[in-house]
């Protein structure tokens, strides 16, 4: 596997590979690897010839007041598992690699990026989008895989690949969880042990809020006060950041529940901000 750390050296080997009729999947990614990331790798590598995964804690995605400083890592760590899955190449590069001090470009899907996540953390897709471009021209991917927990971002990507007509395929893939039904999250490790035993009850919340519409509710308010109800009891610690019921495709908050919608929230516990979401099927 080739670790490389400069930008211009990965362009190189994949126009190279792309030259040679090779086809990219690519994962990216910020480390701290979970069982999460590792699905995304082992998917990533049964679609191309070859599997690149970035590692980069993108600077530009998080908020002034955010976790940049304190966000975990474990290059040596992360770098046995990506080696492990069989990638062709880690890419870990500097932030002054990836952005020069007069860097002036930005990506945006603004529709897509103010609301939910947006509306606490107003630049953060910005940041995304940018860094996710960059990737895709670095490395000329035929696919790029991003996990449906951050069912946003992979919103925001999939309009921003459409719109710019890249040729990559996007596959999101489902959210890996542990054995209570939290979402596997770099951020986890910041959650106290009582902060951590609360913390299943986001999904079951979801789950529960899910039955509710298998069942015939479609009232998308209603639905969101006895979720929140159930929630007062079971999530003491945690401190609501967002509960909505959007349109999947395009994160449009919508009233009543038709066909497929998506529940998606952010709660704050302790140091974490955690993020879920779970899709609504209406009954026939
Ligand atoms: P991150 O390192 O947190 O930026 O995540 C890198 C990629 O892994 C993103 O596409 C995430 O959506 C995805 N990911 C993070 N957590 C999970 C999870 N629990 N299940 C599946 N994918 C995930």
């Amino acid at each position: 596997m080739q670790i490389l750390t400069q930008a211009q050296h990965v362009q190189a080997q994949c126009q190279q590979w792309r030259a040679e009729g090779h086809s990219i999947a690519l994962v990216p990614t910020m480390g701290f690897y979970h069982a999460g990331h590792e699905d995304l790798m082992r998917h990533g590598r049964t679609l191309a010839d070859k599997l690149v995964v970035s590692l980069f804690v993108n600077p530009t995605q998080f908020g002034p007041n955010e976790d940049l400083s304190t966000y975990p890592r474990d290059l040596a760590k992360d770098t046995a598992l990506v080696e492990n899955v069989g990638a062709d190449m880690l890419f870990t590069p500097s932030p002054e690699d990836m952005y020069a001090p007069d860097h002036a470009t930005w990506v945006s899907v603004p529709d897509l990026s103010q609301g939910l996540c947006g509306v606490t953390r107003p630049e953060h897709f910005r940041g995304v989008c940018t860094v996710v471009m960059k990737l895709l021209m670095l490395t000329q991917a035929t696919t790029a895989l991003f996990g449906e927990k951050d069912w946003q971002q992979l919103a925001i990507v999939r309009r921003m690949v459409r719109d710019c007509a890249i040729p990559v395929d996007i596959v999101g893939r489902p959210t890996v969880r542990e054995a209570d039904g939290l979402a596997l999250s770099s951020r986890n490790a910041y959650l106290s042990p009582a902060e951590r035993a609360e913390a299943p009850h986001i999904q079951a919340g979801l789950q529960w809020a899910a039955g509710k519409v298998e069942k015939g509710e479609t009232n998308a308010p209603a639905l969101m006060k006895g979720l929140l109800h159930y929630w007062s009891s079971r999530l003491t610690l945690g401190r609501l950041d967002y509960l909505a019921v959007v349109d999947p495709v395009s994160l449009k908050p919508v009233d009543s529940i038709e066909k497929t919608a998506l529940m998606a929230c952010a709660i704050r516990m302790g140091k974490a901000r955690l993020i879920d979401n779970i899709r609504l099927h209406a009954k026939h």
